[in-house]
């Protein structure tokens, strides 16, 4: 069978795997609470703070949305024309045209241009979140944030292109298999060093320190069988007046992060709420199965690419000979661009599944839905969310269940469990 074949015996057997893997891992029986319970729910909402992160909300769009339609344009025009290919040589003619110049720095300069041409939208966000008092940061933060996240990307995407193409070039007809192997094992690579490397680049850990909350917090772990090393507080607040918490790495590297922002605004009561929704996303593995997921998607993309990237009429358009060349690389973007936004709902629903069983995990375990309840009104009102949001918008891009939503389901164990 020729390489060819095997690409697709792969894609087909990836894919198998993948959604046997959806089909087992994810929660799918676990219907929201009934529509009338979450309209109840929103009426118990002060009309006000419900004006007000609708507006907030109304303000983001069309600088989100805006983003979005660029971005797509940027990559569709650079891969599905000779414009981007043509980028590639330009960026690697300082060095004679080397490949690995090609590869890294040709690399690098078609993700950055998408970036610095959204850059005002991102700008306009910052305007609005300024606007609305949500973030504490001036403009010199903001732009320190932005260069860290720039660097961290081309740290990244520098040893991942570094790395595609060499494997390219020492296995041109078989490049495909390991660079799929490649790509999920940095997927699983990444889940184990983000959180120790990437995540105090923009941020400052400590332990959460000795008192009753602690004390709670840990006894609360304990109780669920659920080892978790230590819970540490993030200053987010240099950031943002938002609240958060969430679970990240695996393994050692696991850690279940509060915001310093939420233990300054929310009662301890409502904090174990929160750690208790965390705590479910541990025992439930939910990291994990996160990165094996993500791990055979990626691999299933090398595969796909390989296969698409074939089809003569794209190569024509994008004015290369070979998908495996580094000239090729912009017409790899802006499928995976368009591959992304399509697969965005999917990611959003699987995402919302999974937040609702952390979520009845955290009333199962606390038993007190009436301060889960109270806590997600806080969570909406400092956040500025809106608490029931459009029904396409959510359908498109929410990852975790809305505000109603949570409220009632609250509602609803509170009924079942005569509580
Ligand atoms: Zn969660």
């Amino acid at each position: 069978m020729s390489p060819r074949g095997w690409a697709l015996l792969t894609l087909v057997g990836l894919a198998v795997v993948l959604l046997v893997a959806g089909a087992v891992l994810i929660p799918w029986h676990r219907p929201p609470a009934p529509r009338a319970d979450q309209l109840a729910a929103l009426r118990s909402l002060p009309v006000d703070q419900v004006a007000r992160g609708r507006a907030f909300h109304a303000a983001l769009r069309p600088g989100g949305y805006g983003a979005l339609a660029l971005g797509l344009a940027v990559a569709l025009l650079l891969g599905l024309t000779p414009l981007g290919s043509r980028l590639v040589e330009l960026a690697g003619r300082p060095f004679g045209g080397h490949w690995t110049a090609r590869a890294v720095l040709g690399g690098l300069a078609v993700m950055l241009l998408a970036d610095l041409l959204t850059l005002p939208f991102a700008a306009w966000r910052q305007t609005v979140l300024t606007r609305y008092g949500l973030s504490t940061q001036g403009w010199g933060g903001w732009a320190v944030d932005l260069l860290k996240s720039y660097a961290v990307s081309a740290v990244i995407g520098g040893l991942a292109l570094l790395g595609f193409y060499t494997v390219v070039r020492l296995a041109p007809r078989w490049w495909w298999a390991f660079g799929a192997a490649g790509a999920a094992g940095l997927v699983v690579l990444l889940s184990f060093v983000l959180p120790v490397l990437v995540e105090p680049v923009f941020n400052r850990f400590t332990p959460m320190e000795p008192g009753p909350l602690r004390t709670e917090l840990t006894s609360l772990a304990a109780r669920d069988g659920v080892p978790v090393r230590d819970v540490l507080v993030a200053d987010a607040s240099r950031r943002t007046r938002a609240v958060n918490a969430y679970v990240s790495g695996l393994g050692p590297t696991r850690r279940v992060v509060v915001y310093d922002t939420l233990l300054r605004e929310a009662t301890p009561a409502e904090v174990t709420s929160v750690v208790a929704h965390e705590l479910g996303h541990a025992k439930d593995r939910d990291v994990w199965v996160g990165t094996l997921t993500g791990a055979l998607g990626a691999a299933l993309a090398v595969v796909a690419l390989y296969l698409i990237g074939s089809w003569a009429p794209l190569l024509r358009l994008a004015g290369v000979d070979s998908v495996a060349e580094p000239r090729a690389f912009p017409l790899l973007i802006a499928l995976v661009t368009v591959v992304g936004l399509l697969a965005a709902p999917v990611q959003a629903l699987v995402s919302r599944r999974v937040e609702a069983r952390a979520d009845a995990h955290a009333l199962a375990l606390t038993g007190d839905p009436a301060t889960f309840e109270a806590m997600q009104r806080r969570l909406a009102g400092v956040n500025l969310a809106d608490p029931d949001p459009p029904r396409w918008e959510y359908l498109w891009s929410a990852s975790h269940p809305s505000t109603v939503e949570r409220m009632a389901a609250a509602r609803a164990y509170a009924r079942e469990s005569g509580r």
